[in-house]
């Protein structure tokens, strides 16, 4: 298998599905994971049709057994990881008093717990080879704050602080880690269909897939530490 073999999570809809096509019509061979197992036996089979290779596995990217039980299907499967993209993510914008322990805890199981449980599950097998590439797709509200964005703002802050700390641990180890910074992206996460009008203006999905294979591209003598995007309409 001369493919490179990559994890894509939260590849159902949105940038996950833009990354999930783009590295697939590149030559990778992806492996979908999301809950929603329909969609990404969808996708699987829309990859195929088009003469790429891709595997779905249905998968909650914060429950620590389906993330490993995922993880040991892929490398009974192909006997490495490459790459692998960490999408899945969720937002939930209210004011501090206004957010339930409930929000708080699903945010942060899936944004920063997910990121954790992925990479923990995949880094051993990078270690054992001495190379891999680790991606986060975190947000411009990594690095800055808005009112009513407490919750979802500081899961960013904290996958932002995750990645950073993760790539001075395993750099020397020939593992690379990068971080995607977008802005306003027309997906389904701001509770509209992507496509919208009221969307038009934004980054789109593939924008960000663009972007991403921009960084795994890169010769092995370079790494993108991070790439930040935005919109034309939206200030930064
Ligand atoms: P989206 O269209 O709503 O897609 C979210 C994806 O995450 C879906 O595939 C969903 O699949 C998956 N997901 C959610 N919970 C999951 C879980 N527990 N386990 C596994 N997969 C899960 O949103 P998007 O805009 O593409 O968002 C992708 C990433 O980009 C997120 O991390 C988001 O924070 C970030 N981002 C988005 C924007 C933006 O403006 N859209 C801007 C900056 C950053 P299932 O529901 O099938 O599980």
């Amino acid at each position: 298998m001369d493919k490179k073999i990559t994890i894509i999570s939260g590849a159902s809809r949105g940038i996950g599905r833009a990354v999930s096509l783009r590295l697939a019509h590149e030559g990778h061979f992806v492996i979908v994971l999301a809950r929603n197992a329909e969609e990404i036996g969808e996708l699987e089979h829309e990859i195929d049709e088009a003469g790429g290779k891709a595997l779905a596995i249905a998968c909650d990217i914060s429950d620590e057994k389906q993330v490993e039980e995922a993880v040991n299907q892929v490398i009974r499967d192909f006997k490495r990881i490459d790459c692998v993209v960490n999408n899945a993510g969720i937002g939930v914008f209210k004011h501090a008093d206004q957010l339930e322990a409930d929000d708080w805890d699903r945010v942060m199981d899936i944004n920063v717990k997910g990121s954790f449980l992925l990479t923990k599950a995949v880094l051993p097998h990078m270690k054992a080879v001495g190379k891999g590439h680790i991606l986060g797709i975190a947000s411009d509200v990594s690095k800055r704050t808005f009112a009513g964005g407490s919750l979802y703002t500081a899961s960013k802050y904290a996958q932002h602080a995750f990645f950073e700390s993760l790539r001075r641990e395993v750099r020397s180890l020939g593992i690379k880690v990068s971080v995607v910074y977008p802005g306003l992206v027309d997906t389904y996460f701001h509770g509209e269909a992507q496509g919208e009008v009221k969307q038009a203006e934004y980054l789109h999905a593939d924008d960000i897939a663009q972007a991403v294979s921009y960084i795994l591209n890169t010769p092995p003598h370079v790494l993108v530490d991070e790439i930040m995007l935005h919109p034309m309409c939206q200030e930064w």
